[in-house]
């Protein structure tokens, strides 16, 4: 059973989506300040839906420490905010989904599954292949036995990438993979994600060309890179 947390400061709201998930089986807990929602982060919850106002602070607090931690486990941010801004900082940090209050709880549901089946989608590639380990449930990395701290999405890029090593990913195609299709993400998003991707790799005693720009297109991880 998976394990949800609802950091939400209004109860009406929270109550609602809690009682929508539990009826479709999920184990699921509320945090109404981000205090709250720390202590509850140590029960490792799969998915995080997460609102940005709370009396303690800002959302983006949580989403900032998870990305610094590189633990695993989906966000959904809701917010009454339409701000775009918002939603762009909310999925370059690291969340990957976005609702905006007011929303009805089966919408929430919806992306609740579709959020964890994509996650549950991103296969690892063989280990033989590749020159670091990735442990899927983890959601780490280790090259020559250290492991290399990853936000959420530069661990889907590369678990992404490394599905099939010499494919050509488009950034397109990456953004619907990891974001879900339809997501309005700029290219730069991508482009941001893999050149922090490819500097850890680095600076882990591992080759930045490894992920290779495909000009015009996108990326590819490679062991042969031939990059001019
Ligand atoms: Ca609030």
């Amino acid at each position: 059973m998976e394990k949800i947390l609802i950091v939400e400061d209004e109860p009406a709201i929270a109550e609602s989506v809690a009682y929508a998930l539990k009826r479709k089986g999920f184990d699921v807990q509320i945090a109404p300040t981000l205090g709250d929602a720390r202590q509850a982060m140590l029960a490792a919850p799969d998915l995080l839906i997460l609102d940005l106002m709370l009396p303690d602070g800002s959302g983006f607090e949580l989403i900032d420490e998870i990305a610094a931690s590189g633990r695993g486990g989906s966000i959904i941010v809701l917010s009454s905010r339409e701000d775009e801004n918002d939603r762009v900082r909310a999925l370059e940090g690291g969340a990957d989904d976005y609702v905006t209050k007011p929303f009805s709880p089966r919408e929430v549901v919806a992306r609740v599954g579709a959020v964890l089946r994509r996650s549950a989608s991103l296969t690892p590639a063989a280990k033989s292949t590749l020159p670091f380990t990735i442990d899927p449930d983890a959601r780490k990395i280790a090259f020559e036995g250290h492991g290399i701290d990853l936000t959420r999405v530069e661990f889907d890029l590369l678990r992404l990438l490394t599905s099939e090593p010499e494919k050509v990913f488009s950034r397109s195609a990456m953004i619907d993979s990891i974001w879900g299709p339809g997501f309005a993400l700029s290219d730069r998003t991508v482009d941001s994600h893999i050149k922090a991707l490819r500097r850890k790799l680095s600076e882990a005693g591992g080759q930045s060309d490894w992920i290779e720009t495909i000009r015009g297109i996108g990326y590819r991880f490679t062991l042969n890179s031939s990059s001019e």
